[in-house]
């Protein structure tokens, strides 16, 4: 279903730039996710940097796009890539980003399409669109420039997930870096991103005015509480995403109990392959690939079945809001001895969030009561408020543009710091065109 009108719904202004840079968020710029922003100079050099959705319901779209040649596709997301397939199909749009990235994303917009057809929410783009926009794709590895006219533009490590990348943008003027999402520290699948030196830097900001616990620590946490369950005769049901959080998790269960029955099910198996297929981007292959031969992949009715006498069940969706995770939580809830671990943040209107406020989930269209216990543990791969700011010193850039954050619990506490620091600081709002000479 359309309901874009491509030249016509866009917001973009018609002027052309006269003087600096122009950048123009359709999306992301004062939310988390659902990001799009355009960036254009005074010769008329134009890009996208990528198009997502947010994943809410209803789903939430950015802006239209106005007419790009090229954008730049940083990770495999939903909140970064959800909308790409609308570029190639209205525009002939060239999608650049790594490898894996390309590999995941047809995965990650049939994933999109169909729960949209289940739900009945609108998309702006076809599933046919979906073929086009795997065709378009351009794939570069890290730290090999290409042109995009009077630009040199260049991927580099954004830490978060596997393939997900910062863009690097140099012209006669500016040298210019967009992190997308990203993380100094380094996760079980990657390494942390590394600054860069440039004069304008536009950079997420998720967990401003938040710090992260510490990861150690975090860690040991997470695993005694995982033996007092299995100690106990019960199950652990571990909710997560399939794209990083899910092979991240099983690393972790890998490294620190190995004597436990660990079996994985939903989309992070097949998320898994391709990490293996692309082993260049995960920071050691060897790891995940031992922790996945150890893991037992469930793969069928059966398999699913006996998944329940298990010690530890990692399964999609990560917020409780479909997939084999629901029917796992269906049958697991009977036995009190079995718990929930979840491993990420629950968004609003989520069965994970209900579940954690309420005791209540929705199964299979029934609103069913959960007495289990649950446990929350953070092992978030964005940069936290101090690796942000040691990032920004270290990039040692004159305006730093904050997207990807809340502008009212987040944002301001990196604005002030900032601004104390002699930074000049700029808050986007979606939908205005901003100029930074
Ligand atoms: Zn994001
Ligand atoms: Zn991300």
């Amino acid at each position: 279903m359309v309901f874009y009108n491509p030249g016509r719904t866009t917001g973009y202004p018609d002027e052309p730039v006269e003087k600096g840079f122009r950048y123009h968020y359709l999306g992301g710029g004062n939310e988390v996710g659902n990001v799009g922003v355009v960036l254009e100079d005074n010769t008329q050099n134009r890009l996208l940097l990528d198009y997502g959705i947010a994943p809410t319901r209803p789903p939430k779209y950015p802006k239209e796009a106005p007419f790009v040649k090229d954008a730049i596709i940083t990770h495999s997301h939903v909140d970064h890539l959800g909308m790409a397939p609308w570029l190639p199909a209205n525009y002939n749009t060239n999608l650049h980003g790594t490898q894996l990235t390309a590999d995941i994303s047809r995965m990650m917009w049939n994933d999109c399409y169909k729960i949209s057809s289940i739900e009945k929410y609108p998309l702006p783009w076809d599933k046919r669109d979906i073929d086009t926009a795997m065709n378009s794709w351009i794939t570069h590895e890290f730290n090999e420039p290409w042109k995009q006219d009077n630009w040199d533009l260049e991927l580099h490590n954004a830490g978060h997930i596997p393939g997900a990348a910062m863009l690097k943008l140099k012209s006669e003027e500016k040298d210019i870096l967009f992190t997308g999402d990203f993380d100094t520290r380094n996760s079980p699948l990657t390494s942390g991103a590394k600054p860069q030196n440039v004069d304008l830097l536009f950079i997420e900001g998720t967990y401003a005015g938040k710090n992260h616990a510490n990861q150690e620590q975090e860690i040991a946490r997470f695993i005694e509480n995982v033996i007092r369950v299995t100690d106990n005769g019960g199950t652990v049901l571990i909710p997560a995403f399939a794209n990083g959080r899910t092979q991240d998790m099983l690393i972790r269960l890998y490294q620190h109990c190995p004597e436990l029955d660990v079996h994985i099910d939903g989309m992070g198996k097949r998320i898994a392959k391709l990490q293996l297929e692309n082993s260049r981007f995960i920071r050691d292959p060897k790891l995940l690939n031992d922790a996945w031969n150890w893991s037992r992949r469930v793969s069928s009715k059966s398999d699913r079945k006996k998944a329940l006498d298990s010690d530890v069940i990692i399964s999609t969706s990560g917020m409780l809001q479909g997939g084999p995770a629901i029917w796992y939580l269906n049958r697991l809830r009977h036995q009190k001895e079995n718990e929930i671990f979840f491993t990420g943040y629950q968004a609003e209107d989520t069965g994970g969030r209900k579940l954690q406020t309420k005791s209540k989930i929705d199964i299979f269209g029934k609103e069913t009561d959960i007495s289990l216990n649950f446990e929350k543990f953070s092992f978030s791969t964005h940069a936290g408020h101090k690796e942000i700011t040691d990032f920004i010193y270290a990039c040692d850039p004159s305006d730093v543009v904050i997207y990807h954050s809340d502008p009212n619990n987040a944002r301001p506490h990196l604005v002030k710091e900032l601004e104390q620091n002699g930074i000049t600081t700029h808050s986007p709002e979606n939908g205005q065109s901003y100029i930074i000479e």
